[in-house]
Order: C-alpha cells, then structure tokens, then sequence
C-alpha cells in the first residue's frame, strides 16, 4: 500500500520508553509522572464505575464536567464561557488538535507550524492535503520571530499553532508576545490553535497567558488542553477544547465520528475532582518548580549545561562536553551504555540545528530524579 504518511515512523516517545524498558534504564524521556493521580480522583473513578456510568456519555462530554472547565476559565481566564456551545471532552488534548484541524483545514491550506513542535501536529495537517510552513523559534530562548512570522502569513494561510508551555522547549508566552499577536493577524481570518495542556505548570511567579485572556485571540482559537498533565493521569486520556461557538460546531462534527464520546467515568470522576479541589491546579505550579529546582541542582554535579525552564515539565540539557555526536545517537548511548532515557530534539524540528540538545523529564518521584541525576554525573 501507498502510504498516506511516508516520513512517518514511531514516535520517538514511544521509541524512547520501549528503549528505557529494555536496558532496564532510567525514563526521564517520554512525558509522564511515575506518581500517582490524587486520591480522591482514583476513588471517584472507581465510584462512577460501581455507580453505573458506564454507558455512552453525551457525545460532547458529561455536563457536570463542561460545567466544570467553564467555571475554571471564567475563574483563570476571565473569560465568560458557555458549557453548552464552547467547551467539548475528547479523547485527550491529541484527539482535539487533530479534530480542530481536520474541521478547519482544507485541501491546499497553509499551517504556521512553530518549529521545534509537538509530533501530532503536522501529521494532521498532512492527512488534511494542507500544508505545514514550519518557522524556527529563536534559539536560546525559543521565543517568536515576529518579523519572520510576518512574512509566512499568505492569503492560504488558515491556521497558526502555538503551545505555551512549550513542549519540548519549556518556554512561555508573554502577555506581550499575545498582543503582538493580536496585532498582526487582526485584519486576517486566520484561526489559532493553543496547545495548552501544561497550562498549570509556569514558574517563577509568571502567569500563563492562554488565549482565553485575551478576548480578540479568543474569538479565533480553539484552547485546548489536556487532564492527563494536570492530575497525573496521562494514561485516562481525557482533553478538551474551549472555543466559540461557530468553531465549537465545527469540531464537534469531526469529534462525533471520529469517537463520538469518550471514557464516561473518567468524566463523572474529574467533574468530581475540580468540584471538590479546586485548589489542585492552582497548586502545580508550586509543585512542579520545585521538581525543577530539585533536578537542576541534582544535575549542577554532572557536565550537562542547563537551558532555563519558565514552564511545563521538561528540562532541555546541552550535552556537547560529553560527547560531540548527533542527538539520536547520543540518546542510544545513553539509554544503553548510562541507563537513562531521555528525548532527542531533532524529531520536533523539520531541519534540525547544529545544537546538542536533548530533554530530560522531571514529573517524576524525587528517588527516580536522583538516581537518574546519579547515574548523568558519572559522566564526569
Ligand atoms: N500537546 C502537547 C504539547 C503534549 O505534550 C501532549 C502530551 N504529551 C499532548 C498535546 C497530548 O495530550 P493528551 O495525552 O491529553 O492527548
Ligand atoms: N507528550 C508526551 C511527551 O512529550 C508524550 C505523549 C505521547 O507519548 N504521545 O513526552
């Protein structure tokens, strides 16, 4: 058979777990905590279970849990949010992006692709006959080259991706960099998709700057986010998408036949848990700055130089002073010869740069950054 998707292969996450299990290594590489949800979630998932609600939910999702994400971006964001027309559960933050896109994107369309970029989204748009124009961050600090991004904009231009927290980078959006935005696609009808799922993890006092605070980028972006990064429970698969309504429809066409509905009593469980705790999300980022701060200073002992982590749970090493070799082969190494899994850059971009850089995850137990952060120094 032809394939639709030629350069695609497996993604280098699960490539990098298979790996880690194998050597029996240490996995700092794909995104995930090796601790558990709370418990009240893992109880009220067993309740809704016992209770029976284990039928098709509605296919837009349970309405005591929209209720919930529109009360949680009216309480974050300031935004005023309808649970019946603007806010849809799906199978995880993945099944939205590629819902969001298949409904908006058309045949010979152009999508601004931010590189280096989250595996999903170009796929996506490729299966939509469109095309992804991917644009370099800045180096260091991976911000946005407006004047370059200026210029990618076309008439066939239909959507821009952003994602802040930046996965795989850990950079953050600015409410100026929102402005500037706003400024430079306002006479356009571009859409925006904002990948958000580590919304809860900024650091250092800063805010996270999602879409929905800022009402003209509102009105065109669907803000998707994800349960898994936010309650520790990658595995559940349950997102959602926030946006109005005439974007809310189009997406819920796709989202009705490409699953319909997804896993009931994980919703009557998270529905329960903003309910009852609200002040879970707002104490992650606490909770993560100082998983970072633990790791970095874990890993001052070891010749990896540190790049700055403002958000989400990544922390991007260079390790040139070890070796001097490609990312891809210095992660084989490293997950065979030191026992620990990390994530190459190279697959997040379309044309790699010269840097030495991977990444390390740090949602992890602080006797799992240890022993991992143990086993870097003996690098020296
Ligand atoms: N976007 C980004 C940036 C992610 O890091 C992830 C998960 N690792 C996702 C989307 C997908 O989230 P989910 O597991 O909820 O599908
Ligand atoms: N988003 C996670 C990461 O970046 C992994 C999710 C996945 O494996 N698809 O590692």
């Amino acid at each position: 058979i032809e394939s639709k998707l030629p350069q695609v292969g497996t993604t280098i996450f699960s490539v990098m777990s298979q790996l880690a299990q194998e050597c029996e290594a240490i996995n700092l590489g794909q995104g995930f905590p090796d601790f558990e949800p709370p418990a009240r979630l893992r109880e009220a998932l067993a309740r809704a279970v016992a209770d029976g609600r284990n039928q098709y939910p509605p296919g837009i999702g349970v309405a005591a849990l929209r209720e919930q994400i529109a009360y949680k971006t009216e309480a974050l964001y300031g935004r005023s949010t309808d649970p019946g027309t603007e806010v849809t559960v799906t199978s995880g933050a993945t099944e939205a992006i590629f819902a969001a896109i298949a409904a908006t994107v058309r045949a010979g369309d152009e999508v601004i692709v931010l590189d280096p970029a989250y595996d999903c989204y170009v796929p996506a748009i490729e299966l939509q006959n469109a095309r992804a124009v991917r644009m370099p961050l800045l180096q260091p600090e991976f911000s946005i080259d407006w004047q370059r991004l200026a210029d990618a904009i076309t008439p066939r231009t239909r959507m821009l991706i952003v994602n802040s927290p930046h996965n795989p980078t850990g950079a953050v959006l600015t409410a100026d960099d929102l402005d500037r935005l706003a400024a430079l696609l306002r006479d356009t009808s571009v859409l925006i998709l904002s990948d958000e799922v580590y919304e809860h993890m900024v650091f250092d006092g800063a805010l996270h700057q999602s879409m929905s605070r800022h009402p003209e980028l509102a009105a065109r972006s669907f803000v998707i986010s994800s349960f898994g990064k936010t309650y520790h429970c990658t595995g559940w698969k349950i997102g959602y998408c926030v946006a109005p309504p005439a974007l809310t429809a189009e997406l819920r066409k796709v989202h009705q036949y490409l699953t319909f509905a997804s896993f009931a009593p994980a919703q009557w469980a998270l529905a329960e848990m903003l309910e009852a705790e609200p002040e879970h999300h707002l104490e992650l980022s606490a909770f993560y700055q100082d998983k970072r701060d633990r790791f970095r200073a874990l890993l001052a002992d070891t010749p990896l130089v540190l790049q700055d982590v403002p958000g989400g749970y990544f922390q991007l090493v260079d390790y040139s002073a070890v070796r001097d070799v490609d990312d891809a082969t210095f992660s084989q190494w490293l997950v065979r010869e030191v026992g620990v899994a990390a994530v190459p850059l190279s697959p997040f971009f379309e044309t790699p740069p010269e840097s030495r850089l991977m990444r390390l995850c740090f949602a992890k137990n602080d006797a799992t950054l240890e022993a991992g952060a143990a086993r870097l120094a003996a690098l020296n």
